[in-house]
């Protein structure tokens, strides 16, 4: 097969990685029942297995068009194929490969608008004074202080976050207080990584990831013990940092660190005593995000928490489907992403709730775009 594939820019390791995610594939489809893209568009090439077919394709004969291109693009890298694969075929893994490799059929006005919106969401200065006009949600209480403290949490920032929803990494600021855990927020602007990941801007993106795995490891040599994300979607990002090496990389090993040290905020509150909290609205209804679910692998577990408090888990139709925010997608798949939108409003209003909450900042804006109940973090129901 190597032979064949000799002019594509890509390494004989992420060549070695394709192929053994493509061979592991057995074609039987029963991933296409749970993808968005093809429920919507019923086109195959529009589907996991289609798109295997396609990296395939352009892995072995050098042969993909814009075309191509276009149904990578379509993507929402939401993973729900792997939940339901019964192969393991780690699809999201041989997507970015494949991303990877048809970039270069991608015009220049595209790249152009790509590299700008980019940009804009990931540099400080430019997006904070846009973002302020933009924001969901002031911080709504004060911040609690904590006498005693008997260990230390490093607390995910995040890029737009800060700007947009402060409230959110604030709440949890007051409820780690309560629970005597001591916070250290990182620097305001930083990036896990995923969005230059998810565009293929993959030099930009390992930039990142090496600048935070050099301040998280030492931070978490200096008695750190839990490197927090509030957003799911930065949370899966950086558990993913370890296959984002070689293990030759002197940052492997590291990366394994800063991964085993990750969770997501309901991970780390699933561990403690929480009967010092309580719930300001009980009528609520939960939107698990694809990067809880499908990337990380914790469905069910902030409804659990939820339920210690009394909230009464309510059957939502197609939940495992993504609202369609996927990170730049909404911004760049209008149309797929606004249908998916309406679909998932649709069906979490369906218990009529006062409230809807979730886990990423991704899913609660573009929720909250096209919902008049309000949108919020989950933990800010926490926070009274
Ligand atoms: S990706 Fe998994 S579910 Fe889909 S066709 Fe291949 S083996 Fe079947
Ligand atoms: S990641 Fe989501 S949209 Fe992409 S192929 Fe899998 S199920 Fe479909």
């Amino acid at each position: 097969m190597h032979a064949e594939i000799e002019n594509i820019n890509a390494s004989d390791s992420t060549r070695d990685k394709a192929t053994q995610i493509i061979e592991s594939c057995v074609h039987c489809g029963f991933c296409l029942a749970t993808c968005p893209t093809y429920q919507l568009l019923g086109d195959e090439l529009d589907s996991p297995r289609g798109r295997i077919y396609l990296i395939k394709s352009a892995l072995e004969q050098n042969q993909f068009s814009l075309k191509s291109l276009s149904h990578m693009d379509r993507c929402l890298t939401c993973r729900s194929c792997e939940t339901t694969c019964p192969s393991g075929v780690e699809y999201g893994k041989l997507l970015e490969i494949g991303r990877d490799i048809m970039e270069s059929k991608r015009g220049k006005f595209q790249s152009i608008y790509r590299f700008i919106i980019r940009k804009i969401l990931l540099t400080p200065f430019i997006f904070k004074p846009i973002g302020y006009f933009f924001r969901h949600s002031k911080i709504t209480t004060k911040l609690a202080k904590s006498e005693n403290t008997d260990s230390t949490v490093l607390l995910m920032s995040g890029c737009v976050q800060p700007t947009l929803a402060p409230n959110i990494n604030h709440s949890i600021k007051n409820i780690l207080s309560k629970l005597n855990v001591k916070v250290i927020e990182t620097s305001q602007g930083d990036c896990c990584g995923a969005l230059d990941h998810h565009l293929s801007a993959s030099t930009d993106a390992l930039k990142k990831v090496k600048r935070n795995i050099d301040f998280w490891t030492e931070q978490m040599s200096s008695g750190v013990e839990v490197l927090i994300s509030s957003a799911s979607g930065c949370g899966v990002m950086i558990k993913d940092y370890p296959g984002l090496f070689e293990i030759s990389d002197p940052y492997y090993d590291k990366a394994l660190l800063v991964a085993s040290k990750t969770k997501d905020i309901a991970e780390f509150l699933a561990e403690k005593d929480l009967s010092m909290l309580n719930l300001s609205e009980l009528n609520v209804t939960y939107h698990e995000p694809c990067t809880i679910q499908h990337g990380q692998k914790l469905g069910g577990l902030v409804e659990s928490i939820l339920s210690e408090f009394g909230y009464i888990k309510k059957p939502i139709k197609d939940s495992h489907i993504c609202c369609g925010s996927a990170g730049a997608y909404s911004i760049f798949e209008t149309k797929i992403s606004n249908q998916l939108r309406a679909n998932k409003i649709e069906n979490l209003n369906t218990s009529k709730p006062k409230m809807i909450v979730t886990s990423n900042i991704g899913c609660l804006l573009h929720l909250q775009k096209g919902s008049s109940v309000p949108v919020k973090h989950w933990v800010e129901l926490l926070d009274v």
